[in-house]
């Protein structure tokens, strides 16, 4: 079966729903940083976000190569998942490490919709991407947490009723390996605003609903502690294979937009008495897009279906992220460069997606980090860090 044809059912619903949020939807949220909430209230109503939700806590489920499609046909449409996208990896946390009673307390809403969790707090400002050294600190006081410290680059926090928090819980030195002693705590936001959390928004090039979070003498209570206290890292490793994934299939959403964009306007854009897609200068980097892109899509369906046969994944999610995010920004740059002054101009769409497939050559993890897993993990080099 070819790439396109799976789950087409999936893909024909959710390109159906896209196309009543076209274009000058998405323009005019970006001019204002403003959140799509219609558009996330109507895939939550279609039950697209829930999908990896199993059936027993009301979602469908389905497997990840599900949910990538659903995402990757969000961004063919020339849409963003990502004012939403976490709601479908974050439960993941919970959903495989949580107690029953937790899992049972809040899936059942998620999948509804009726709270949403799509805050996953991790990157802080002084460690980066060297989390072992994160400093928000939560300490044990009864029956309660008491969290101090601060996060970045926290999308989505003020759009979200819960947070996946990674905090530690004993300091660095104290801990056998430097990834001991983290934990991950679920936040309740709506309580904790205005009592020890503060959201500040972070304006950035793409209109992504990120913020700081400052934790002052914020209460968590003790039974919203998720699996063990200490092994909270391993918890968010476990997650990010799947986050990896489907960011990487909105990557392929963004390149088919922009190869779809660029081979149609090559044909009809007539420069020196003939459509500018005859000249091979135009047509070769499109075709080569069109190439790098469906390679890319090859890699995602890959690292999916390890990740559905529940088989270690971790290098195939990366390479997937990072060849479809490195397609991606190719595929972009070469459709503003067909368009030619065009390209720049906000009604066409393509200089707002250029600037939203940028992100994912940094977030979640930067390119450099990938090469770095991959010489060390998969090639057996020595380790720099
Ligand atoms: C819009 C946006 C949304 C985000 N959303 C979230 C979110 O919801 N939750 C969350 O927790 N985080 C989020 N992030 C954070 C994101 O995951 C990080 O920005 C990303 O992982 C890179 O980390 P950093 O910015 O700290 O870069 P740094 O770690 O400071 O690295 C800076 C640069 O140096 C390179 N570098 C660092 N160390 C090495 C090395 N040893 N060898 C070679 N190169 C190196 C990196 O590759 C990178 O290019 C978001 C970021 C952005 C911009």
């Amino acid at each position: 079966m070819s790439r396109t044809e799976t789950h087409s059912e999936i893909r024909d619903a959710v390109r159906k729903l896209c196309a009543r949020f076209p274009g000058p939807y998405w323009r005019a949220l970006d001019r204002d940083r403003a959140y799509p909430t219609e558009f996330v209230t109507a895939l939550t109503e279609a039950g697209w976000l829930s999908v990896l939700i199993p059936e027993q806590y009301g979602g469908a489920g389905l497997g990840l190569s599900a949910a990538c499609a659903v995402l990757e046909e969000i961004h063919r449409s020339g849409a963003n998942g990502a004012a939403c996208h976490a709601q479908m990896y974050t439960m993941g946390t919970l959903l495989r490490h949580g107690s029953e009673a937790q899992k049972e307390r809040w899936l059942p809403k998620v999948a509804s919709g009726e709270i949403r969790l799509q805050a996953f707090g991790v990157t802080e400002p002084t460690s980066g991407t060297d989390t072992t050294r994160i400093q928000t600190f939560a300490k044990r006081a009864g029956d309660k947490y008491v969290v101090n410290g601060s996060k970045i680059w926290i999308s989505r926090a003020e759009h979200s009723d819960l947070m996946v928090l990674l905090c530690r819980t004993s300091p660095r030195d104290d801990a056998g390996k430097t990834s001991d002693g983290m934990s991950v705590l679920l936040v309740d936001m709506r309580e904790a605003k205005g009592n020890g959390l503060t959201i500040k928004p972070v304006r950035t090039m793409l209109n992504h609903a990120t913020t700081e979070l400052f934790f002052d003498d914020m209460e968590v209570p003790a039974e919203n502690l998720i699996g063990r206290e200490g092994s909270g890292f391993k918890y968010i490793i476990d997650g990010m294979n799947a986050e990896r994934i489907l960011i990487a299939a909105e990557c392929i959403g963004d390149g088919k937009f922009f190869v779809d964009r660029a081979s149609t306007y090559a044909k009809e854009r007539s420069v020196f008495g003939g459509p500018i897609g005859e000249n091979q200068g135009v047509q070769f980097p499109i075709a080569r897009a069109h190439v790098q892109v469906t390679a890319a899509g090859l890699m995602v369906d890959h690292a999916a279906q390890l990740f559905e046969a529940g088989e270690p994944c971790g290098s195939e999610a990366n390479m997937a992220k990072m060849t479809a995010s490195e397609a991606s920004w190719y595929a972009a740059d070469v459709c503003v460069q067909t368009h030619g002054g065009f390209g720049f101009a906000e009604e066409y769409d393509i200089e707002r997606k250029f600037r939203e497939t940028r992100l994912y050559q940094v977030a979640p993890i930067s390119t450099n980090l990938i090469l770095s897993h991959v010489a060390t993990h998969v090639l057996g080099m020595p380790k720099s860090f």
